[in-house]
């Protein structure tokens, strides 16, 4: 076909996250949304799953995806329809900046690709993602649906440092749910970009959520979700009433 032909639909519109760096500032286009299961150890336990007891035991991790349409920047999610069971996952995201070399990613080599670091909820509908588990069935109804992936803003890595010494919350309306240190994760992030490579051809512009830990609960429509990576990064989220 003539690349030079017409769109005959009016191009969506890229998703892309603000980036609110000490020196950089703007925008991150997104390509893919990856998502990471069952990576902290106290929440595969709530989930009803076995939790390693080494990294030796750990076996492969879970994955999943969200479209990048999904995302939420503006700090409204409605609450989804098809479900009376919507949970939240605080979870770190991971952004990267560069494309992977060919073949598999050497863990040492991961950092190179990070571009940032934000925050963002894993909104999931837990009645359909228990009833497609129980049937051997995907995920995706439970996960990826219309503005299930709120985030914050992006902070360069550089702003961020080292990012097992910083700790990962969510308040709903004011009371504590979810709290933990990035080191309670069981596949850290070269670990998961490493195991992700194996699998996808990692990109400038992919986004990885990294897996929630315990808490998960329900929301309602009014409920005010509060986010924070300690007082280096903040999500604020309201869930709003069905569209
Ligand atoms: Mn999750």
């Amino acid at each position: 076909m003539n690349a030079s032909l017409p769109d005959l639909i009016p191009p969506p519109a890229a998703a892309r996250v603000p980036v609110r760096g000490q020196s950089l500032t703007g925008f991150f286009p997104v390509r893919r949304v990856y998502c990471v299961g069952r990576n902290f150890a106290d929440h595969a336990r709530e989930m009803g799953a076995a939790a390693p007891a080494s990294k030796a035991e750990r076996g492969t991790p879970v994955f999943f995806l969200k479209p990048a349409d999904a995302l939420v920047v503006d700090g409204v999610a409605a609450y989804p329809p098809g479900t009376q069971d919507l949970h939240h996952e605080i979870e770190l995201v991971v952004a990267l900046g560069q494309d992977a070399p060919a073949g598999v990613l050497d863990p040492a080599q991961a950092e190179t690709l990070i571009f940032g670091y934000g925050i963002g909820l894993d909104l999931t509908r837990r009645d359909l993602q228990a009833a497609a588990k129980a049937k051997g069935l995907p995920w995706d109804t439970g996960k990826a649906f219309d503005q299930s992936a709120p985030i914050s803003y992006l902070l360069p890595a550089a702003d961020v440092g080292a990012l097992a010494e910083h700790t990962l919350s969510l308040r709903v309306n004011g009371a504590l749910r979810q709290e933990s240190r990035l080191d309670q994760l069981i596949w850290d992030v070269p670990d998961i970009l490493h195991e992700l490579s194996k699998l996808y051809a990692l990109r400038a512009g992919d986004l990885v959520f990294m897996g929630t830990p315990a808490g998960v609960a329900a929301l309602q429509p009014g409920d005010i979700c509060e986010g924070r990576l300690d007082d280096l990064i903040r999500l604020d989220c309201r869930i709003a009433p069905p569209l």
